[in-house]
């Protein structure tokens, strides 16, 4: 069966088209500026040139109209007809404690994830912007929602709950949700798949680390933590976000520097992070220059984002009493070779060292511990599109059963 995979955001779409009779991936691409001047959706055709098509589009409707457009272009599309395509998964990025796993898509799930736009308000209009407009041009084809916070539904309440008045989870929902679960999820099931192992067996930290960045405790192949929170500004230091800092800062930065609401979330969410410490970027390959040339904020940036990622290892392992492996993966866990090193510095009396040759690999699978560590420190490119047509694939197989 052929899958679209559809990830939507405000002005922007990424797609892909995989033929999951050996999960081959045939096309992928991009739409841009959505509504906006200068839209432009570029295609690629796996082993062909990449094509821009710049072209006015006022809607996603528009936008996912080009998308199918490209997919069934004669040159370079994948199909000859969207009938080819069994169904589409939509990566969707909240969906509340209602769901804890994927689910096909009817109005009664579109109206729970409506239900949770109070909870993503970025994320999940464009989501269910994305799913209206393929149910229009794609009325028979079955969807499926595939959600950023599913995987973590798992944890116990000691992990979600928050110690403030237990009247807010009740009439608000604030608790732990956690995010990049897909990425979660299928870093952790590569890792099994690589140690040759049954997840059910393991107990296995994954660190994803990219712009956003996130660290998961996965016991038998069941999230029990994860750091980020009631958003995805809690936890580690991330490239623009602030990570874990005393609720109180909030209030007094506002009272000094006379902030209102809004400015002090944007401050908190989008000049934070290693950005907010350097003052030099939020991009490590920046940082790691400017360190490198002597400035000492971008050193001291590199130093407290290791820190904290060193603390939620040090968390998981006394949480999970032990652990079999460590993941790296996303942008920065998947090409900071320095960074690794930083991390998994002096963990060995916990069982954990880091092969400094084998750690000099980027981009690919590798196992970069050293043969006498006990605890296999594993680099995996993350694959959530590969995910999510693994799970819509499993959802429209069993309603054909
Ligand atoms: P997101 O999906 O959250 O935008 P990514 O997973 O694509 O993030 O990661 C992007 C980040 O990865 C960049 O901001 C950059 O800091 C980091 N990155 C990418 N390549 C390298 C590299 N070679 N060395 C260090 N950091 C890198």
């Amino acid at each position: 069966m052929k899958i679209l995979v559809i990830n939507c955001g405000s002005s922007s779409l990424k797609y892909q088209v995989l033929d999951m009779n050996g999960e081959i991936l045939l096309a992928k691409g991009l739409v841009e500026r959505i509504g906006m001047d200068g839209s432009v959706i570029t295609h690629e055709k796996i082993g062909m040139d990449k094509v821009r098509n710049e072209t006015p589009m006022e809607s996603h409707k528009e936008a996912i109209q080009l998308v199918l457009d490209a997919i069934i272009d004669p040159e370079h599309g994948v199909v000859k007809d969207m009938s080819e395509i069994g169904a589409v998964g939509h990566r969707v990025v909240h969906a509340g404690e209602k769901y804890a796993s994927s689910v096909l898509i009817d109005d009664d799930v579109i109206q729970a994830l409506e239900e949770c736009v109070e909870l993503a308000p970025l994320h999940n209009p464009p989501n269910l912007l994305g799913i209206a407009a393929c149910q229009e041009l794609m009325p028979n084809t079955p969807m499926v929602g595939v959600f950023d916070t599913a995987f973590h539904q798992t944890m116990p309440p000691e992990s979600y709950i928050y110690a403030i008045p237990y009247e807010y989870y009740q009439k608000h929902k604030i608790r732990r949700y956690g995010f990049h679960g897909t990425s979660h999820k299928y870093v952790s099931q590569r890792a099994a798949d690589i140690m040759n192992c049954n997840l059910d067996d393991l107990k296995i930290i994954t660190c994803h680390l990219g712009n956003g960045a996130s660290v998961s405790a996965i016991k038998r192949g069941v999230c029990i933590d994860t750091s980020m929170g009631f958003t995805p500004l809690e936890g580690l230091v991330m490239g623009t976000r602030c990570g874990d800092i005393d609720p109180a800062i909030v209030t007094y930065i506002r009272e000094k520097e006379h902030l209102d609401q809004g400015v002090a979330n944007e401050i908190l969410n989008t000049k934070s992070g290693v950005l907010g410490i350097s003052g030099v970027s939020s991009d490590f390959r920046d940082l790691e220059e400017a360190a490198e040339e002597g400035n000492e904020r971008a050193q001291l940036a590199i130093k407290v984002f290791a820190h904290k990622v060193r603390f939620y290892i040090g968390a998981y392992i006394a949480e999970m009493n032990g652990v079999d492996a460590i993941v790296f993966t996303a942008g920065v866990g998947e090409n900071d070779i320095a960074m690794r090193d930083i991390i998994c510095n002096d963990l060995g009396n916990l069982g954990i060292k880091l092969d400094l040759v084998k750690n000099k690999t980027r981009g690919k699978e590798a196992i970069i511990s050293r043969d006498d560590s006990r605890v296999k420190i594993i680099l995996i490119p993350t694959d959530e599109e590969l995910m999510i047509a693994r799970d819509t694939l499993e959802i429209v197989k069993g309603l054909n059963k």
